[in-house]
């Protein structure tokens, strides 16, 4: 984590909605189907909803049926860090922003890209950027 997102709890709570600081610094799970980035099919780069580090490109996204916003890859393997998860009785791999700590949600090994994963994010954790480009002059 980089030092400069070593933030209190009161910090990240002035910074962030209820909702996205219950998933992203007390690692919640939005309830299934319920995030605004489920059916997004907008091209992008979906940032960090809390430090805006690049987390996973549109061209990854897929239909994965769940509920939550599933990608095949992240932007690129340094961006995140995967963490052993014991709780709720079950073993899972957590998947965590490397650059601020933030919880994502999990990957699965049933994805179905040549690397097999399947990363289930929260959309509360994401930020969806168009990179839209500039209007052109006269139009
Ligand atoms: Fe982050």
């Amino acid at each position: 984590m980089s030092p400069e997102m070593a933030k209190t709890d009161e910090e990240w709570r002035r910074q962030l909605t209820p909702e996205q600081f219950r998933v992203l610094r007390q690692k919640g799970t939005e309830r299934a189907f319920t995030g605004k980035y489920v059916d997004a099919k907008d091209d992008g780069t979906y940032r960090c909803a809390a430090c805006g580090a690049a987390l996973f490109m549109s061209g990854t996204k897929f239909e994965s049926g769940t509920g939550w916003p599933s990608f095949t890859e992240p932007a690129v393997a340094e961006a995140v860090e995967l963490i052993k998860d014991r709780s709720h009785g079950m073993v899972r791999t957590e998947v965590v922003c490397r650059n601020c700590g933030g919880h994502l949600g999990h990957v699965f090994d049933d994805g179905p890209g040549p690397g097999g994963q399947r990363f289930c994010i929260n959309s509360a954790s994401l930020d969806l950027d168009t990179d839209a480009p500039p209007p052109l002059p006269g139009v």
